[in-house]
Parts: structure tokens; C-alpha cells; sequence
């Protein structure tokens, strides 16, 4: 097993994409199974700590280490096999989904959870409960994992198979393959019906698999996954449109979300949402941005090529109806099209994660997500709330499922701390409303604060209690969802 030691050597482990800078001893990268068997019992021995590093995407400073070894997965990275039949990939942790679509592509099939950062490993992905643009039709990558192969603290192994081990009431019994059980009694708080990632998901009878799915990999390391693809569709119907004002871009979004889901002449299976702020942030690569455009959405529909013609005259209607020009669009007609547009939609949180990193800031980009029924008041909300603490700000993100990023721009660390308040503001609000503070980046290190606020401190402590089943030297990725201060004495 490769370890390297030198500052040099090391350095592209201490952080990840929300800047949050940290410290470590070494890195590690195990080749296989057995190699993630023998760090974890090491340094569980030793009690040292260990931080499960993925590709270093996440938002939330979940992966950057506070101290202790970094264990990278980044040489776990074998496509097993993709199974056409079953449509069932088996991968190692350490694939990126940016080659895993390739080599489904191959196949006719495509991951549908997909994040918009796809250099992010399929691990990562799983320990975060990634979603995408086309989670507004086909869900968050919980509900794609059907089988995962885990090493926990202590270097035993479990097997886990969607419908094959299950929680009684709220008690989980998994027996490792290594012999011996872990009995753990599973947190009494419930989640809001909304995408979610914050916490561990736990329910009564609920699927093991589950807890190990946006655990952020606090139980222990997915070595191998299982997860399930889908196929292409014939013809993919994507474009993305202009609107002269906001309030126009988000009436156009609440129509086209509630006809998808109702099934009523349009059937998205993307809508995502940029403000005018957004399109300003990333106008100078794209010069094809009307210039007086206040807000965009884009939209994708799976199609037949027999269908799409009448498709695009649908949605061309409605592009109308909220004021928009069907002519002045971005109709993506081939797959190259298609990447233009997803890089586009990949640039606006790229180009704040670039203004963040250049002025030495953390990111402070919301993750909520609220119920439809208060998306637009909420929305109002988050304006006037930044704009009352004097910040730069630009919004967009996943508008289908009512989970756009709020992103502040500080200009100096005096407006930092006035945007790190009103953060706090925003998601104590959404939570109010029955929303989530994290819908899809997770808790990290960053967002401890505000799983307090959302879950309260005895949930907290649940959880603190549930990772010490699976971790009683508390060694794997501490710090991350909650601090030392919530785990039992
Ligand atoms: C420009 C940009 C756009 C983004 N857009 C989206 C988006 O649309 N949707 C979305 O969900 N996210 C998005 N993200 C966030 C990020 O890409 C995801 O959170 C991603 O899933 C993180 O994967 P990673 O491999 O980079 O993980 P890392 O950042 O390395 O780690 C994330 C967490 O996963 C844990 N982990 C990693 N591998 C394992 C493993 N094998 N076993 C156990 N735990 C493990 C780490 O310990 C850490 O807790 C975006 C990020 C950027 C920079």
C-alpha cells in the first residue's frame, strides 16, 4: 500500500471544493479490500484517526482531515462489471462517474442521479446521497445502491444487499462477515418530506443499506457498490430558455414542475433554476446570454425521435405564456449540444467556488431544500434576508425539487461573518417551513451548527450514539455531522 508523507505529497488531501482547510500525518491508498482491512484495524488499535477521502468535491469539509491519516480511495477504482441485463453496475468506491457514463454509455445506459460535478467518485456519492439535475425525475443516488460492500472501524467487513437485512422497529442487528454482531438501536427523530442528506436516514423496519447511504462515511468505508443504472432514453429533448425577470423564470418553473408531475402535456425530467445574478457570474464565457435575461431555466424531456418535434412545441408554448422567446433558446440538438449545457450549468458553482477559493474564503452556499408549497415565499425570503445584511449574492440550483443554492459573495471577512449569520437565518427559516439544511451536500464540517438546529440536540446525540456502535474508538472521519462534545461519556 502506497503512503505518502511529504507536505508535497499530501497537500491535494487537505481541503475539498468548499475550501475549508485542514491538517494531516500521512495518506494512504489501500489497492484493494484487504488493504482498507489492515489501515482501519491498525489505526483502530492505536486509536489514531482517519479521514475517507473521494475525489475532494464535496461542500461541506467532509473529507478534509483534522489531523490523523487520510485514507484516498482514489487507487480503488476497477469498473468490475456492468451487467446489460440486469443493468446492475459493480464498481470499487474510487471510480469517477465521469468514466463510469462513459462505459455505460457504451451499453445504452446512463447513472440518473448523477451530480453536476461528475469528477466526484462513486463513493462519494453514495456517502453524500449525491443527486442531480435528473433526480427531479429519477431521485437521489440512495435509491440506485443495491447491494455495498463496507469495512468498519474495527477492519470488519459487512455485505449489504438491498432487501436482505433489515432494522426490527428501530433496532439493527448485522452480523460481519468476520463473525461477531453489531447491535445498534437506530435514532427516534423523523426527516422532512423533502430531497434530503442531513443526518443519518433512519426509520422503523428501514433497509441497513440505507444507514450507510449519506452516512458520510462516518460508519465505515463502501469498498465495493452495486449500484443500478437505467437506460438511455431514445431522444433527450434539452434546452435551456430565457426569461426577462425572475418573477417570470420561476411562474415558467412552477408550471413546468406541476405538469411533470401531474402528467399534464409536459413531463420534465430536469428543471434547474439560474437568477439573473447567475447568469451575470458566468456571462463572459457565454456572450450568447441575452443581455437583458433576468433569469433561465433549464429543461430536459426523454423523447422519441418521432415525438420530439411536438415535444419542443410544448414547451415552446409555455416558454411564451411566462414571456420567454422560444427562438432565443439553447435547444441542445446532439450529445454535444448537450455537454455545452451541462457545462454550463456546471460553471455557475464553479465560478463560485472560484471566487470563494481566490479570497481565501469558506463557501457559504445554501444546500436547502423546502416543501413546494412554500418554495416561492421562501424564496422571497432568502433575498431579502442577504440583501438586508448588504451581500453579493447569486441563486440557482435544482428548481424542480425546490432546492436551489443561495450562494453569497463576500467581499471582505467583515461581510463573511454578516454572510455565516445570515446563513444561520436561512436555514433556521427553511427548517421552520418543514425543509432540510442540506439536500444533497451532507452535514461535513461545516454545517454541525445547523443539524442541531434542524434535528435538536437529543437527535444529535442519537446519532453521535448510533456511530459509536459502529466506531467505539471513534477513529473514521470524526468531526464530521457532529462534534466530539454529543458522543456518550
Ligand atoms: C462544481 C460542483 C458542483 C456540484 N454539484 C453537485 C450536485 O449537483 N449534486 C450533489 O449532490 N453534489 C454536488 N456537488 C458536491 C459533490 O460533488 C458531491 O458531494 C460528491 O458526491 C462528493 O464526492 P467526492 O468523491 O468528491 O467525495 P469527497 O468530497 O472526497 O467526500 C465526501 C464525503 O464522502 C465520504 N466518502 C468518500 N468516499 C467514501 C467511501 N468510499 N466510503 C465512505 N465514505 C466515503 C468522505 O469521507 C466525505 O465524508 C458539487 C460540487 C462541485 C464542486
Amino acid at each position: 500500500m502506497i503512503v505518502k508523507r511529504s507536505a508535497d505529497e499530501t497537500r491535494a488531501y487537505l481541503s475539498d471544493a468548499s475550501n475549508l482547510k485542514g491538517t494531516c500525518d500521512a495518506v494512504v491508498f489501500p489497492e484493494n479490500e484487504a488493504d482498507v482491512v489492515e489501515a482501519l484495524k491498525r489505526a483502530n488499535e492505536r486509536g489514531e484517526r482517519v479521514t475517507v477521502a473521494g475525489a475532494g468535491t464535496g461542500l461541506a469539509g467532509a473529507r478534509t482531515p483534522m489531523g490523523g491519516t487520510v485514507l484516498a480511495t482514489d487507487n480503488l477504482d476497477k469498473i468490475i462489471e456492468i451487467d446489460e441485463r440486469t443493468r446492475l453496475a459493480r464498481v470499487e468506491p474510487g471510480v469517477s462517474l465521469n468514466r463510469l457514463r462513459e462505459r455505460a454509455r457504451e451499453l445504452g445506459l446512463f447513472f440518473p442521479p448523477s451530480p453536476t460535478e461528475e469528477d466526484c467518485y462513486v463513493g462519494g456519492a453514495i456517502a453524500t446521497n449525491a443527486s442531480g439535475g435528473a433526480s427531479f425525475k429519477y431521485g437521489a443516488v440512495r435509491d440506485y445502491v443495491k447491494a455495498l460492500r463496507v469495512v468498519l472501524p474495527t477492519g470488519d467487513t459487512l455485505a449489504l444487499r438491498r432487501g436482505k437485512q433489515q432494522a426490527k422497529e428501530r433496532r439493527l442487528v448485522l452480523l460481519a462477515e468476520t463473525g461477531g454482531a453489531i447491535a445498534a438501536q437506530l435514532p427516534c427523530y423523523e426527516s422532512p418530506d423533502v430531497k434530503n442528506a442531513a443526518g443519518y436516514f433512519v426509520k422503523p423496519y428501514m433497509d441497513a443499506i440505507d444507514l450507510f447511504v449519506g452516512a458520510e462515511g462516518t460508519l465505515g468505508v463502501i469498498v465495493e457498490a452495486t449500484i443500478e443504472l437505467a437506460p438511455l432514453p431514445e431522444e433527450l429533448f434539452s434546452c435551456v430558455a430565457f426569461f426577462p425577470s425572475e418573477k417570470s423564470g420561476l411562474d415558467f418553473l412552477d408550471e413546468a414542475r406541476e405538469r411533470s408531475r401531474s402528467e399534464a402535456g409536459v413531463s420534465a425530467r430536469t428543471l434547474e433554476y439560474f437568477d439573473g445574478g447567475t447568469l451575470t457570474l458566468v456571462g463572459e464565457k457565454y456572450p450568447d446570454v441575452p443581455a437583458d435575461a433576468g433569469a433561465a431555466i433549464w429543461f430536459e424531456e426523454e423523447t422519441t425521435p418521432e415525438e420530439i418535434d411536438e415535444v419542443a412545441e410544448r414547451w415552446a408554448e409555455l416558454i411564451v405564456r411566462h414571456g420567454g422567446d422560444p427562438d432565443d433558446v439553447w435547444a441542445s440538438l446532439d450529445e454535444n449540444d448537450r455537454r455545452k449545457v451541462k457545462e454550463f450549468r456546471h460553471d455557475a458553482p464553479a465560478a463560485v467556488n472560484e471566487y470563494i477559493a481566490a479570497n481565501d474564503f469558506k463557501k457559504l452556499g445554501t444546500d436547502v431544500a423546502v416543501p413546494v408549497s412554500e418554495f416561492r415565499d421562501y424564496y422571497e425570503y432568502v433575498k431579502r434576508k442577504i440583501e438586508t445584511f448588504g451581500l453579493r449574492y447569486v441563486i440557482y440550483g435544482h428548481g424542480g425539487d425546490c432546492h436551489l443554492h443561495a450562494n453569497m459573495l463576500p467581499e471582505n471577512n467583515k461581510q463573511f461573518l454578516h454572510g455565516r449569520e445570515c446563513y444561520r437565518y436561512l436555514c433556521i427559516e427553511a427548517v421552520r417551513r418543514g425543509g432540510t439544511v442540506s439536500a444533497e451536500h451532507g452535514i461535513g464540517k461545516l454545517k454541525r451548527g445547523y443539524l442541531v438546529d434542524m434535528y435538536g440536540v437529543d437527535a444529535v446525540r442519537e446519532m453521535a450514539a448510533l456511530k459509536a456502535t459502529f466506531d467505539p474508538k471513534r477513529i473514521l472521519n470524526v468531526g464530521v455531522m457532529f462534534d466530539e462534545s454529543f458522543f456518550p461519556r
